[in-house]
């Protein structure tokens, strides 16, 4: 084994290549509510989060497990909408279903293992960040938070849909890891929390400027309906399933034909973690959890 809990995937030697086992799930009234999704956007959300998992170790999914756990009464119909979800989004990853288990349970549940493969020197960890290396955050951060916000404050926005319809980087992931990085990890939790994982990890600190975190107009909008400033969904939102990683100064040109901007640096351990954010330094340190 070269990794197990502690990064985004298990990752186990197998041959040329490392298997990385993944598996989550996802419970309703924790993880979503019947009255904001939809059957089919439970069961796509379910397979996005787990390759989002499986992208940010470099790899590519290819075996999934579907287990089930639904009330004694529900709809056939709501099956079959769970399954056209994950059905959809396995197509998408080219992902072959391999088998499940169904029970029965008070809540809806829907638990996905998935496996998937990397070759050898395509492998990103959490651990690999080096000092002087780039921060890079692709797409665009805290889209999914204000949306989950809107939702629980009863107002409408563009979010809503991107926090319903989650799409996760594997493709992008693929060509960052081919181009060349040092660590990776997807972006569940919000940015700050992802970068204090690499920061844990590769026994590093880093510097954060809160101005180049790439946000949407939309989330921006959504935002202001909230009276939220939105760096805070970006940096201690969730779901966004975007890519935050760490590569070598030299290697900045490669990465600007890529949908990733340049977030902050990788430092010495001894300069902790600090955000730069209207001329402010703040310290970051453990406290990525003010937001909840
Ligand atoms: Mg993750």
């Amino acid at each position: 084994m070269v990794v197990g809990i502690g990064d985004d995937s298990a990752a186990l030697k197998y041959g040329k290549k490392y298997l990385l086992l993944k598996t989550d799930m996802l419970v309703q009234d924790v993880h979503f509510s019947l009255k904001h999704s939809t059957p089919e956007q439970i069961g796509a959300k379910a397979i996005e989060q787990n390759v989002s998992d499986i992208a940010s170790m470099g790899g590519l999914p290819k075996y999934a497990l579907v287990s089930l756990a639904l009330p004694k009464n529900t709809d056939v119909d709501f099956v079959d909408g769970l399954y056209k979800g994950i059905n959809k989004k396995s197509g998408k990853y080219k992902i072959s279903v391999v088998g499940g288990d169904l029970s029965q349970s008070s809540k809806v549940m829907v638990g996905i293992f998935l496996a998937g493969f990397v070759e050898n020197k395509y492998l990103a960890l959490r651990s690999g960040a080096k000092i002087s290396d780039l921060i890079f955050c692709s797409g665009n951060a805290g889209k999914s938070a204000v949306g989950l916000e809107l939702l629980k404050n009863n107002k409408k926005g563009k979010s809503i849909k991107t926090h319903l319809e989650p799409e996760c980087r594997l493709d992008l992931a693929r060509k960052l890891v081919k181009t060349g990085i040092n660590s990776m990890i997807d972006v569940s939790d919000g940015v700050a929390s992802e970068i204090g994982h690499i920061c844990q990890e590769s026994d590093v600190g880093a510097i954060i400027y809160a101005d180049k975190i790439p946000m949407s107009k939309n989330t921006i909008n959504d935002a202001k309906k909230l009276n939220k400033n939105p760096i805070d969904f970006a940096l201690y939102g969730g779901e966004d399933f975007e890519l935050v990683f760490t590569a070598d100064k030299s290697k900045l040109n490669q990465f600007k034909k890529y949908d990733v901007k340049v977030i902050g640096e990788i430092v010495d351990k001894k300069y902790g973690i600090k955000l730069v954010k209207g001329g402010k330094k703040l310290n970051l340190g453990r406290g990525f959890d003010h937001f909840r």
